[in-house]
C-alpha cells in the first residue's frame, strides 16, 4: 500500500506537470443537422424499446443516469450540442455490450454492467459511447448508407448504427433488413471516441486508464457472452496503450465517488434470474 502511494504521488506530479497535452479532435461536417440527429435518435430509440428486453430497474437507472449526467455535464464546450437529449436506459442482455443513438439515447446491457468491476469501469464505456453521440458519428456513418440508397427509415439506419446481433434484432422488426456494410464505427472514429471519451472521464471525476481495463476486459471475454461490442467498435490498434497514454496527459478533476451505488447496484443485479441472451439474427 505504501508503494502504490509513493507511485500516486510520482504519476499526480507528473500529470500536473503535463497538463494540457490532451489530443485534439476535429469536428468533422455532418449532412444531417442536429435536430436531425435528435429525430432519428428518438425515432430509434422507441424501436428498440419494443425490440429488445428493457430491465426496467429503477436502481440501475438511477446509478446509470447519474453517471451518465455527470459525463454529459463534462463534455468540452466546443462539443456540446443542446439540443441533444440524453437518456440512459439498461438492456436486460448477457452481452457485453452497449451503444448509443444520434441526439443522446444510450443502451447499456446488463452484461456490461456485471461485467465491469468498478463504476469508473462503467463510466469509460459511456464516456467512448457518449464520444459518438456528441461527434455525431452515427448519422456521419448513416450519410455514407444513404449514399448506397439504403434510405433513412430509422429501422435501417439503427442497424447499421448498432450492428451485430443487436443491430441484426432490431432491423429485422422493421420494414426492411439491412446489410452488415455500415455496422462497424470506423477505426479513425474509434480512435476519436476513446481520446475524448478519456477526456471527458477525466474532467468529470472518473479515472480514464478504467476505460482502458475495461475494454481489455471485453476483449478477454469469449463465447456466448461473446464481446459484440468489438465488433462494433474495432480496436483503432494499441487501444489499451493509446488509452493509457492519453491518460497520461489529464489530470482527473475531484472523485466522481459512485462507487458505492455502483457496489450496491452490483449485489442487486447478480441475485435477479440471469439475463437473456440477445435473439439471434438470421
Ligand atoms: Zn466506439
Amino acid at each position: 500500500m505504501k508503494r502504490q502511494t509513493a507511485a500516486s504521488i510520482v504519476v499526480t506530479v507528473l500529470l500536473s506537470v503535463s497538463l494540457g497535452a490532451a489530443t485534439p479532435i476535429q469536428q468533422r461536417r455532418n449532412s444531417f443537422t442536429p435536430a436531425e440527429d435528435v429525430r432519428l435518435g428518438r425515432q430509434a430509440a422507441a424501436e428498440v424499446r419494443q425490440q429488445l428486453p428493457m430491465l426496467n430497474d429503477r436502481a440501475t437507472e438511477i446509478l446509470v443516469e447519474r453517471i451518465g449526467a455527470r459525463l454529459v455535464a463534462a463534455v468540452p464546450a466546443r462539443f456540446r450540442q443542446p439540443a441533444f437529449r440524453y437518456s440512459f436506459d439498461v438492456v436486460n442482455a448477457r452481452e457485453i455490450n452497449a451503444f448509443a443513438l444520434p441526439g443522446g439515447p444510450m443502451f447499456l446491457n446488463r452484461g456490461m454492467l456485471q461485467a465491469a468491476r468498478t463504476d469508473d469501469e462503467v463510466a469509460g464505456v459511456m464516456a467512448h459511447e457518449l464520444s459518438h453521440v456528441v461527434l455525431r458519428h452515427g448519422t456521419l456513418q448513416a450519410a455514407k448508407a444513404q449514399k448506397f440508397q439504403l434510405g433513412a427509415i430509422a429501422g435501417q439506419v439503427l442497424g447499421s448504427i448498432v450492428g451485430g446481433r443487436t443491430g441484426q434484432v432490431i432491423s429485422q422488426g422493421s420494414q426492411v433488413g439491412l446489410g452488415t456494410y455500415f455496422m462497424k464505427y470506423s477505426r479513425e472514429y474509434e480512435r476519436e471516441a476513446d481520446l475524448l471519451g478519456a477526456q471527458i472521464m477525466a474532467r468529470a471525476g472518473y479515472d480514464p486508464r478504467q476505460m482502458a481495463n475495461m475494454f481489455r476486459t471485453i476483449q478477454q471475454r469469449g463465447g456466448s457472452q461473446g464481446p459484440e461490442w468489438l465488433s462494433d467498435h474495432p480496436d483503432p490498434g494499441n487501444r489499451y496503450a493509446a488509452i493509457n497514454r492519453e491518460a497520461a496527459t489529464l489530470t482527473v478533476a475531484g472523485s466522481a465517488d459512485t462507487g458505492p451505488a455502483f457496489e450496491s447496484v452490483h449485489a442487486r443485479l447478480a441475485q435477479m434470474p440471469p439475463a437473456p441472451a440477445t435473439r439471434r439474427g438470421n
